[in-house]
């Protein structure tokens, strides 16, 4: 495997469909018969890509990938529902800005709760809808974007309205922070939250199990840990490539996701789940990595790990200008007495380093990106992931 390259978005753009369709498979034949269609990825327009969607090498994997925890795996042996909070454009190519009914965003056993492209942007009203929608449907999971559940969360703790609790919480979409999992926790205490990793390109990779660690989904993929050149940092970290298995309409190898994951070296995990690669985390996007000020690189995770004890935190984004100058803009909870201002100098110095200059501002309009994601770091700079791995 690690003689051949690495599949890059570009690659797809320039060969989707036929480039990656089987042998033995005719691309015309496969959308007269509705088993496959395009999609388009979400994210901003440079990551976006079309690929072959085949919806029901997509359940397979979803169903393979809920085994990886036991929650999850009791509630998908039978039938259950799921309310679905994320940006109204990437639930498939499902579209649902506006003001459209519950039934109208109720397909089979899912609920499209949002219908707001900045979840920023949410008032009373829209809150107390999904709220009431949520209590109507009574889902077994809630899927969510975390920035997405997060926000709703903080809404209804300070409206002092209860929240439905499904059985689980499953976070996807994007890096699921500190700063999410406060707010989730509070609004749902007691209820398992496992996050799930993948992508529309390469479907359920990874799924963390009910001990924390994540699991590689092996029915339907094969992953690489392409290990990060030792002058940027730690080679246990490492770019995440993936293989799709037995979808015939879509084969990748080698695809490089965009995201970095920590490898655990030789550990088990305490589920007893040995199959495929066993990682402690996934540790957030490469475009959104950062450099301390020796040029070595900062994951997402790093970055976020680092400022868990400023608990006060809603939300954040640090932006790096240059090898040195860096600047943090955060909202916080203005009902909690720890002033985040005061620890965040010296978290930051101790991760980026001593000669460091930060900024650091409080900022009341921390916004999505029109993707509808909302990014934590970046470099003013653009990144070439080749450069690092
Ligand atoms: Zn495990």
């Amino acid at each position: 495997m690690a003689a051949l390259p690495v599949l890059t978005k570009k690659d797809l753009r320039s060969y989707v469909p036929d480039g990656f369709i089987a042998e033995k498979y005719k691309c015309k034949e496969g959308f007269a018969s509705g088993e496959i269609e395009m999609e388009s990825t979400s994210g901003t327009a440079e990551e976006r890509v079309s690929v072959v969607w085949n919806q029901k090498w997509w359940d397979r994997s979803e169903l393979a990938a809920a085994k990886l925890n036991a929650v999850l795996n009791n509630i998908f042996s039978r039938p259950h529902r799921e309310a679905v909070l994320a940006t109204p454009a990437c639930s498939g190519n499902l579209c649902h800005v506006g003001e459209s009914p519950m039934r109208e965003r109720t397909i089979g056993n899912l609920l499209f709760l949002n219908q707001t492209p900045d979840p920023t942007a949410w008032d009373n009203k829209n809150i107390r809808r999904m709220v009431e929608e949520l209590e109507s449907f009574q889902p077994d999971i809630i899927e969510a974007d975390p920035a997405y559940l997060s926000i709703l969360s903080k809404a209804c703790l300070s409206a002092g309205y209860t929240l439905c609790q499904p059985k689980c919480i499953v976070l996807t979409y994007e890096f699921p922070s500190q700063i999410h999992y406060r707010q989730i926790h509070r609004a749902f205490p007691g209820i398992p939250v496992v996050s799930s990793y993948g992508s529309t390109e390469t479907g359920h990779v990874f799924t963390q199990c009910e001990a924390g660690s994540f699991h590689q989904n092996t029915a339907t993929c094969y992953v690489d840990i392409q290990p990060l050149k030792t002058k940027f940092g730690n080679p246990d970290l490492g770019r995440i490539l993936v293989s799709t298995l037995d979808n015939p309409w879509f084969v990748l190898l080698r695809y490089d996701v965009g995201d970095i994951a920590l490898l655990n070296t030789g550990k088990e995990c305490s589920c007893g789940r040995a199959d495929g690669l066993i990682v402690p985390g996934v540790e957030g996007r490469t475009r959104d990595i950062t450099f301390d000020t020796k040029g070595r690189i900062v994951t997402l995770k790093q970055l976020d790990d680092a400022l868990e004890p400023a608990t006060a935190l809603l939300n954040y984004h640090l932006a790096q200008a240059d090898a040195q100058h860096y600047s943090m803009s955060y909202e916080a909870d203005p009902a909690t007495q720890l002033n985040s201002a005061d620890i965040l100098p010296d978290i930051l110095h101790r991760l980026y380093g001593s000669d460091a200059i930060i900024e650091i501002a409080r900022d009341s309009a921390l916004v999505p990106e029109q993707s509808g994601k909302f990014r934590l770091a970046h470099t003013a700079w653009p990144l070439q992931a080749e450069e690092f791995f």
